[in-house]
Formats: structure tokens, sequence, C-alpha cells
């Protein structure tokens, strides 16, 4: 008999983050389709109790505990000694989790440690004739595979943004606190801060519904024959004020950052998508100045809804790659996209 542990951890006020919700929907996506499995929930953290309640009425029977002080910070030993100890109690055989930077550096570990295996950007959960199966995409996102496993306990990391995420409501949740016994070598790790960039410099937002790429076409000679780069910073910057959107960038246009032009100082290759780049998420898609490239395009794999604006009419855009072109000057278009906005503020 299969028993599932959905396996989280909650954030520094004591909740939980999307992405648990969407690990909880493909557990109990998983509980539904194997007949007779049991679904437990398993939390770490400084405390624990609140988060519990918040899914509370989730088809959960139990609910396991590791809380202290200890927990509050991303730490290696102490979240691969917390973890272990609830999937031991609990008996887990798959333990689906969120694929957080927090969990992904350690439950490979305690797989390890288990005698288990571990997936990781595990994008969907099946049932494989009442037996549990998985998908997650290879060479780029171009092939998708569908995978199962003997081996046990099997830990699945769930990709945040794959999943609807669960919207079970909160109540009262009754906790077993698991006890973790932590010698003093596991403490010698401290976090002494978090450092990121200002809120407005922050311009990756996995959450938002708009993914808005910037390509070379923005620093390129214009029909006047000169570069206008201030001018394509103030569009941008002002567009992604208005909108919240995130943002993405070709490598083209990334590369040439790197390279020390004097190119748009808020890009890096964080934002590239593509091949060599990311894969994000996002309802939408805008694509601005960017040809539209199969290295590029491949990282719109999950994008449903796709426009581009380019003046060139033949670009790969127009080849299938995107639903609607426009075929138009960018800095026209986002001009009178940035007054519009502005006007219904
Ligand atoms: C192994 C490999 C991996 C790669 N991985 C990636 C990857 O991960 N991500 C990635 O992006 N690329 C990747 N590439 C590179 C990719 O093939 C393209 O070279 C790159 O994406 C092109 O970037 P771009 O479209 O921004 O620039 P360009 O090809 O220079 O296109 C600029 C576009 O802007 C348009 N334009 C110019 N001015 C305006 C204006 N005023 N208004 C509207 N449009 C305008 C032009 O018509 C043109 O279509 C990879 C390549 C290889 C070989």
């Amino acid at each position: 008999m299969e028993t599932i542990l959905l396996l989280a951890h909650t954030e520094t006020d004591g909740s939980l983050a999307k992405s648990v919700r969407e690990a909880l929907h493909a557990a109990r996506t998983l509980n539904k389709a194997i007949s007779g499995s049991n679904l437990f929930v398993g939390l770490v953290g400084e405390s624990v109790q609140a988060a519990a309640d918040s899914i509370a009425a989730c088809p959960a029977t139990k609910y396991f505990g590791v809380a202290g002080a200890e927990f509050s910070q991303s730490r290696y030993a102490t979240d691969a000694a917390g973890a272990e100890a609830i999937c031991k109690l609990a008996q887990a055989t798959i333990v689906v989790a969120p694929a957080t930077s927090r969990w992904n550096r350690v439950l490979t570990g305690v797989a390890q440690r288990l005698g288990g295996r571990a997936d990781a950007h595990v994008t969907g959960v099946a049932d494989a004739g009442g037996k549990p199966a998985i998908n997650r995409w290879y060479y780029r996102q171009r092939m998708e595979a569908t995978l199962a496993r003997t081996q046990r306990p099997w830990f699945i990391l769930v990709d945040p943004g794959s999943q609807p995420a669960c919207e079970c409501g909160a109540g009262t949740a009754k906790v077993e606190t698991v006890a973790v016994n932590l010698p003093d070598a596991c403490k010698r790790t401290s976090v002494l801060g978090v450092r990121e960039p200002k809120a407005d410099a922050q311009t990756i937002r996995p959450d938002a519904q708009l993914l808005f790429v910037t390509g070379a076409g923005w620093t390129k000679k214009q029909a006047d024959g000169q570069t206008h780069v201030p001018e394509a910073e103030t569009l941008i910057l002002d567009f992604l004020k208005l909108t919240r959107a995130s943002l993405g960038s070709s490598k083209s246009l990334v590369d040439l950052g790197g390279e020390g032009q004097a190119v748009l100082p808020f890009l890096s290759h964080l934002n590239q998508i593509g091949q060599t780049g990311s894969t994000p998420r996002h309802p939408k898609g805008l694509s601005t100045c960017c040809h539209g490239e199969e290295p590029h395009t491949v990282g719109w794999r999950f994008i449903n809804d796709r426009r581009a604006i380019s003046v060139d009419a033949n670009c790969g855009w127009a080849r299938g790659k995107a639903d609607v072109l426009y075929v138009a000057d960018v800095f026209k278009v986002m001009a009178k996209v940035n007054e519009l906005l502005t006007a219904t503020k």
C-alpha cells in the first residue's frame, strides 16, 4: 500500500507558499488514482501549526511537524534531518514536495539516506494503470516522458507553476510533533541575512500573468541610422512598472550586456529564455524586437498565448511560433501601449 506524503517547509512568516498547494494538488491526484493509498502531510519550519491549519480541509489524514528555531532557516543539515525524521515516522513510500530552492538541494540527499530515489523537475503526475507515474521534460523541453519507479521511497519534486494550486480551505489540524536529534555539527551554518534586489529592480516574476521579452532589436540601429538605448530603457521599465510583467530576454541581448556594451543594464543571463536559458510558465507572452528563432522560442514551451512585435514580417514568429504577430516599430507601439496603460491607472 502506498503512503503519499506531501512534504513542505513553511515560509519565514509561518505560511505556506503557493508552490506547496501545487505540490498538494499533485499529491491528491496520486492519492485519488491509487486505491487504498494514504495521504499525509509533513511540515518543517519554525512553527508549523498555522501552516497545517491553512490546509486542514484537504483529505490528508495525518499531519507531522518538525518545528523549532533551528528549522526556520534554509540549512542543509537541519532540513535533511527534519525531512528524514518525518519520512521515517510517516513510513512514506511516495514523497511529493515543491521544487523550491530550499528543498531541491536537500531532498535528493534525504532520498539517498533512506535508500530511495528522487526525480526533480516533475511537471505532472499520472495514473499508469493504478500505479503512480510522473511526467517530465528532456532536451530543453522538446521531449516529454512518463516514468514509473518501483524503488521506494520515491521523492517527487514538483516544478512550481506546473500544477494548479489546491484550493482546499482552512481548519484545525492535529499535528503530531516529530522529535529530531540535532547534534551541534548540524548547526554550524547560519544564514546571516538575505540579499535581494529592490522590489523595482526585481524583474523576474514567476507568478506574473505576462512574460515580456526583449530582443536584440531594442539596441540595434533604427530607421534613422541611430541607436535609441535610453528610450528603449524608459519604454521597457515603464511597461514593467505599469503591468508588473516578468522580464525575459533573448540570448543575443543579454550577451551584448556581458560583453560590456552600453545596453540595458537591468538585464542579466537570468532573464534569458530559451534552449540555454529558462522555460518559464506564464499565461501570456509578448515578445518585442526578437527574431523568434528556435533556440529562443523553445523556452516558450509553456506560454499559452504568444504575441510578438517585429518589423520583420518574415521573422520566426510569423512561421507558426506566435498566435499574433504585429509587424510594427516597437518604439511606437510600446509608447502608445504605455500611454493607454497610464490613462487607465
Ligand atoms: C546552441 C544554441 C543555444 C541558444 N540558446 C538560446 C537561448 O537560450 N535563448 C535565446 O534567445 N537564444 C539562444 N540562441 C541564439 C538564437 O539562435 C538567436 O541567435 C537569438 O535568440 C537571436 O536574438 P534576437 O532575436 O533578440 O536578435 P536578432 O536575431 O538580432 O533579432 C532582432 C529582431 O529585432 C527586430 N527589430 C529591430 N528593430 C525593431 C523595431 N524598432 N521594432 C520591432 N522589431 C525590431 C528585427 O527585425 C529582428 O527580427 C542559441 C543559439 C544556439 C546555437
